[in-house]
């Protein structure tokens, strides 16, 4: 039975390619060494899944920045402000597009669907002519070849490409993306017919649009683009959809293309088997199940596996199913060879791509009677000892977690009023000025984290170190005159891992980096276990910081939410079940703040909004467990207890009623990178009664905002808000930033306050 891959990460096992590109980026080493490494990564790859024995290995897959940017570079649609006059393109106008140049901003980056990897927006308008630009699929297809290795050339499908693009400048308000369709047809046919000539039999066209919501226009783009794709004889095009369900349409279109098959997503989302089942295929067609998750570091349950592969072929016919990846395996880790902080017994309860390139395999073999005995024993023992283990299982968690059930976890007293019985206390001076919680991380707090790490230096060394660091900071926001402190969080290395690294149920790697942006890896903690606290996480900074000023310090805390959105999750219980153990494991630590006399603390939900499901039928469910999540953690605290919240975007005009639903007294966002967009709601009549701070300071830019422009910014939102509930405070918190840029902006920030204050008391 034949094995397919549909995508495999580029970084390398030890992060090479980002090396490489950043050193070019200094200009440390040359163009040529960059392309060195590249080829040595592709072979490597290539010659992996070879050995693993995938029958269908895919190529284009690799990338220098992103394969969105990449499919901009094919077809040539290089915003003029780049000045490319046409020809192949390079390294100097690639880069250009990822990352800006000294004269032209970049273009702008987004999330790839509900994955924390991020793409090149690709701009467009009327105006904009598709040339065939970059041969890049067809190098790769030959280049692989050349080593023996026949792949599967990956393109980015035409019509999923224009509806992840945007109308440049130029382009008129509701520009439709998908009006380019015959105009980009042409090159699509010109480097499929190039790769067949090339020798592909099978190409790969990635269109996980389809698994939106789309509108019958939508779908008829997709029935126009392949018709056009299918004429091209003697070659075979595979659409590939991921990262949840298919709506039953895209179902019934996927059948009715011209096409050779098409890949479904079978981890994600449990409805695609039962149309499958429903619909059957149309003959000679061939369907590629996604069974190995793409999206996790967990070890397939391989048993479970051939079971959907055997069900499949049982309806579909013995030769029309191929066993596949759920998605790209560019959302795992990459090798878990290299773990060298990871126990056995962990380990065998992971796959990381690599291994999930033998699980692929594994699963062809044994549907055909080639089944490796040993392997799925290994792996039957490895998923029961997981199942039972202690290490994972806790009861008392679990029974609190289920008595949560059928209570709303709300305060008693009203936000207005909490407000005022807060400021009894508090005594704030009205548009009261704060900031997010990090100041700058320099490259001696790094040193003194690290050092105490490995020993190098003495706990006691480390603690003056900090709390030396915590006085400098408290002093300068007193000098600020801010009024409302933080400690500037110099014991965190990432708003995740340290609280990821005191709970029980997380583990952490070495080495299991996944693509964020172009060079930019992130390593998410994994949750493996019921969680609960041993101890204490926050207090002793935040106390101490506390008895260094009269001033309020904010206790500092990332929410349920956050942790759970930024982490490999449990994939043995539903989300909500882990968040709400989370959410209670933050309560002890809110709880053991405010007995700490720490009367402000502030809940990060930074990833609330990312979280929401690809389809809109899922989004009230998920909205509802999370921001449940959020109040059980704040629900205990007395009305006198001021409870902040932070995100890290604007654009929540849709999910507003959910933010208010939070029930925080204080909520801080992200304003002014995007045009106030978020104000506009509270323009068409949204009443929000709780205290509010959109940022007047864009954190994001090295730039240092004037006094002016900051007062101006709060003068529009008191347009709109009332002037007892608004604070003045930046975007986000400064650990990105330097000093020099800080304390400048911060002083600014608090004139424009002051100045805004004495408008309104005249
Ligand atoms: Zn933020």
């Amino acid at each position: 039975m034949t094995s397919h891959v549909v995508g495999y990460p580029r970084m390398g096992p030890k992060r090479e390619l980002k090396f490489a590109l950043e050193s070019m980026w200094d200009g440390k080493t040359q163009a040529a060494d960059l392309e060195q490494v590249a080829k040595d990564l592709r072979a490597s790859i290539w010659k992996q899944m070879s050995e693993a024995g995938v029958s269908m290995i895919p190529s284009n897959t690799f990338s220098y920045y992103d394969q969105v940017l990449d499919t901009t570079a094919m077809v040539g649609a290089v915003p003029a402000r780049y000045g490319w006059t046409g020809g192949e393109i390079g390294h100097d106008v690639y880069f250009s597009m990822a990352r800006g140049n000294k004269t032209k901003p970049a273009m702008e980056m987004t999330k790839w669907f509900d994955t924390n990897y991020h793409y090149i927006v690709p701009e467009l308008s009327g105006e904009t002519k598709f040339v065939y630009s970059s041969r890049k699929a067809v190098s790769e297809y030959k280049e692989a070849k050349e080593l023996g290795v026949d792949t599967v050339p990956v393109l980015i499908g035409p019509v999923t490409y224009l509806l992840l693009s945007k109308g440049d400048k130029s382009a008129p308000k509701g520009f439709n993306t998908l009006s380019l369709l015959d105009a980009i047809l042409p090159v699509y046919k010109e480097v499929i017919t190039e790769l067949k000539e090339a020798g592909a039999s099978w190409i790969q066209l990635d269109e996980p649009k389809l698994v939106m919501d789309l509108e019958a226009s939508q779908y008829e783009a997709f029935k126009k683009a392949y018709a056009v794709l299918g004429e091209v004889a003697q070659v075979k095009l595979l659409v590939e959809t991921y990262f949840t369900d298919l709506p039953a349409e895209a179902y019934k279109t996927l059948c009715d293309l011209p096409i050779a098959g098409f890949g479904v997503d079978l981890v994600r989302g449990n409805k695609t088997l039962s149309l499958i089942k429903e619909h059957g295929l149309p003959e000679g067609k061939t369907l590629f199940a996604g069974v190995v998750d793409g999206r996790n570091i967990w070890a397939n349950d391989l048993a479970a596996s051939v079971a959907v592969v055997e069900e499949l072929q049982a309806k579909l016919g013995k030769d029309n199913v191929v066993v596949s990846t759920s998605c790209s395996l560019l959302h795992s880790a990459v090798d878990l060879k290299n773990e060298t902080k990871l126990d056995s017994e962990l380990k065998s309860w992971m796959a990381f791509a690599a291994q999930k390139l033998l699980e692929v395999v594994a699963v062809a073999k044994a549907v055909s009677g080639q089944k490796d005995e040993a392997f799925f024993a290994a792996n039957a023992s490895a998923q029961e000892s997981r199942r039972n283990s202690p290490r994972v299982h806790n009861k008392a968690v679990k029974e609190a977690a289920a008595a949560l059930a059928g209570s709303e976890h709300r305060r008693s007293t009203p936000v207005s009023s909490r407000l005022e019985q807060q400021q009894k206390y508090l005594n704030l001076p009205i548009l009261p000025t704060t900031t997010i919680g990090s100041f700058p991380q320099t490259p001696e707090l790094r040193r003194v984290r690290r050092e105490v790490k490995s020993k190098k230096i003495s706990e006691e060394d480390y603690d003056k170190a900090i709390k030396a660091e915590i006085d400098s900071v408290v002093k300068l926001q007193e000098e600020l005159d801010i009024d409302v402190l933080v400690h500037g969080e110099p014991e965190r290395n990432d708003m995740v891992e340290y609280f990821g690294e005191q709970l029980d149920g997380f583990c952490f790697s070495a080495n299991g980096w996944v693509q964020s942006y172009g060079s930019r890896c992130v390593k998410p903690p994994i949750i493996f276990g019921d969680v609960s606290r041993p101890k204490a996480m926050t207090v002793y900074w935040s106390t101490y910081a506390q008895s260094v000023t009269k001033r309020p310090i904010k206790g500092m805390l990332t929410g349920p939410v956050t942790i759970l959105n930024w982490s490999f999750v449990r994939n043995d219980q539903p989300r909500s079940e882990t968040c709400y153990q989370i959410s209670l494991a933050i309560k002890d630590e809110v709880e053991d703040l405010e007995k700490a006399n720490i009367t402000v603390i502030q809940i990060d939900e930074a990833a609330l909004r990312e979280g929401l499901p690809l389809r809109k039928s899922e989004h009230a469910d998920y909205l509802r467990w999370a921001v449940h999540g959020f109040r059980i953690t704040t629900c205990g605290v007395k009305d006198t207890t001021q409870i902040h919240t932070h995100m890290c975007y604007s654009n929540f005009n849709d999910i507003i009623h959910s933010i208010i639903d939070m029930d925080a007294d204080v909520i801080t966002i992200e304003n002014s990178r995007s045009d106030e967009k978020l104000l506009s709601v509270f323009r068409e009549g949204v009443h929000y009664g709780a205290g509010i701070g959109p940022g007047v300071y864009d954190i994001h830019s090295p730039r240092i905002p004037p006094t002016e422009e900051m007062a101006d910014r709060a003068r529009k939102m008191l347009a709109v808000l009332e002037s007892k509930v608004l604070w003045i405070n930046p975007d986000c918190g400064l650990k990105t930033r330097k000093y020099a840029e800080v304390v400048p902006a911060l002083t600014n920030m608090v004139n424009a306050a002051k100045q805004l204050r004495a408008e309104l008391a005249n």
